[in-house]
């Protein structure tokens, strides 16, 4: 079977059209297995979300049956409904689309009788406080609290609205060391009333920034870093492989489920917090200890997030929707969670990993569940051994040269594999234009989409791959979407490779924000590899997890 790549803006119906001719040509038989998703993925240069809806699609007429982590197939009577199938597509394509929904709760979950109990306080030497000058003289009071632990801790805070505040507030007054603090967005007036990090005076001025300042004044021993940024595409894996905890205080899934993939390709715990009105849920997720943040996903949640994806620069614009109504006082409870779990694996103690707990504001229960883990799960991918390279930054290294490293490692086929889709063109079939763009989407607006000459969104040629041959290669990485300090995945047809762009370290992780002049990057760096490193031994293993991963036996064409 031979099948060709296709354009990005017909997408998962063009998809669906494609498999519904092989169908019916007799490529594909009735009664057999499809080709799996990353095959169709490889075939069609598509995103795995793309071949998902497109069978989802097929699924829906009928055509075929989706077998939850057995595969695909196609119906026996699948060539007598293609007439009926096709007439579906095209009606679609008048369809709009459908509007993004709040984040809802996966199903399949299963009563647990019980919560896991705490261990037994470990051993602590005797130490008297001094409780008029050390402001955390208190903490050392409790018998299980490891002061050296929780300063030389490093946790990230992804979003700093209504529960980033809580969470944030809370990771200072305990003395958390080391927070990065990540958001994209700017204060405004409906902020105030529920972020006790703002004040009236920082309207307009960036959340992250303000609220790591805010976090410096509560606690100044506590080093902060902030980055306003989108944190689906702007910020380096090689920061997430610094951190011990990840904390996401977001309300979108697109973030979460961006921040869980790298979480897991790090083999980091994050911590996940979600409210609206009175209600909040709370949940911890481990690489290699029960569900992912992606197996808790329904199917529908996933079509309605690739069907954002079919327009791709929609998608984008949409991430920034969603205003959930809350109140402090449910965001200061489900952040305090949030805060309390980082606190335990700041200290190895059990986490309900792969469980949500519910807290309903109305009749104040509490309710703790297991999400059941996915087999086939896109999210479990933790990355092997990860080579630095000292000298490279994303913003001096050109896609060539990086390309070149990655060929002297795994030889003269090897590829690169982008984490974003590059625009390479759009093209307007109504003026028959097709304008050159070579930038990341992220850096390409819904605006940017529209035909300068008649107004309408033109199509839009995307890849993510880098095989050496493209008009692009003597750009910078930088330049082509990929962060500093990022780490760059290259293949060959038998394994991948994971490079770092190790160079940034100084400039792009140095934690010393507000701290009355600049360090320099030397002295970060000292402070960086001086550090004690906090290892989440019992929680979080330090080889990758069994069972083995799906991703490296892929069989690439
Ligand atoms: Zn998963
Ligand atoms: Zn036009």
């Amino acid at each position: 079977m031979k099948i060709g790549p296709v354009v990005h803006s017909t997408l998962a119906r063009s998809v669906a059209e494609r498999l519904l001719k092989l169908i019916a040509d007799g490529s594909i038989k009735p009664g057999a297995k499809m080709p799996s998703e990353r095959e169709l993925m490889d075939k069609l240069q598509v995103a795995r979300s793309t071949v998902r809806e497109a069978l989802q699609t097929l699924a829906a007429v009928n055509v075929v049956e989706i077998r939850p982590g057995i595969g695909t197939f196609v119906n026996a009577n699948a060539k007598e409904l293609i007439p009926h199938a096709q007439r579906a597509l095209q009606a679609a394509k008048e369809a709009p689309p459908a509007a993004p929904r709040a984040p809802g709760n996966g199903p399949g979950r299963i009563q647990l009788a019980g919560l896991a109990p705490l261990p037994p306080a470990p051993e602590k030497p005797v130490h008297i406080p001094n409780l008029k000058k050390d402001r955390l003289a208190t903490f050392d009071l409790i018998s299980w609290w490891e002061r050296d632990k929780v300063q030389a801790a490093r946790v990230m805070v992804v979003g700093a609205g209504a529960l980033g505040n809580e969470v944030l507030k809370n990771l200072a007054l305990m003395g958390v060391g080391n927070l990065f603090i990540v958001d994209f967005d700017t204060i405004e007036a409906a902020n105030l009333s529920r972020s006790v990090l703002f004040r009236a005076d920082d309207n307009g001025q960036k959340k992250a920034e303000v609220a790591a300042r805010r976090v410096r004044e509560l606690n100044p021993d506590v080093h902060v870093q902030y980055f306003h940024g989108d944190v689906n595409t702007a910020l380096g894996l090689g920061v997430f492989r610094r951190m011990d905890a990840i904390i996401g205080c977001l309300d979108n899934r697109e973030a979460r489920l961006s921040i869980n993939r790298f979480a897991y390709r790090l083999n980091k715990p994050w911590v996940d917090g979600a409210i609206q009105e009175l209600f909040g849920l709370v949940r911890v997720f481990v690489p290699g200890q029960g569900a992912c943040y992606e197996c808790t996903l329904t199917e529908q949640a996933r079509r309605e997030m690739s069907l954002r994806y079919s327009c791709p620069l929609l998608a984008r614009q949409n991430i920034l929707l969603g205003k959930v109504p809350t109140t402090p006082t449910i965001s200061g409870i489900v952040g305090g969670l949030q805060a309390q779990e980082a606190l335990k694996l700041i200290h190895q103690m059990p986490v309900n990993a792969g469980q949500v707990t519910h807290v309903n504001g109305l009749t104040n229960e509490f309710h703790t569940t297991a999400y059941t883990p996915a087999e086939d799960c896109e999210s479990h991918w933790v990355y092997g051994d990860i080579t630095e390279l000292a000298d490279r930054k994303a913003s001096t290294t050109t896609v060539a040269e990086m390309l070149r490293l990655a060929r002297d490692a795994l030889g003269a086929e090897a590829s690169l594999e982008l984490d974003q889709e590059i625009v390479l063109g759009l093209e307007c079939h109504r003026c028959e234009t097709n304008t050159e763009v070579f930038k990341p989407i992220s850096q390409v607006s819904y605006n940017d989409g529209l035909c300068p000459g008649c107004g309408e969104l033109r199509q839009v040629h995307m890849t993510h791959f880098v095989a050496g041959d493209e008009p692009f290669l003597s750009r910078t990485l930088l330049g082509m979407g990929i962060p500093p300090l990022h780490i760059v995945r290259a293949r060959n047809e038998s394994e991948y490779r994971f490079f770092e762009l190790t160079g940034d370290l100084p400039d792009t992780l140095h934690w010393s924000h507000f701290e009355g002049g600049a360090r320099s990057p030397r002295a970060a760096r000292v402070r960086l590899h001086a550090r004690p490193q906090i290892r989440l031994g019992q929680v979080l293993p330090d080889e990758p997890v069994a069972p083995p991963l799906p991703r490296p036996r892929i069989v690439v064409h």
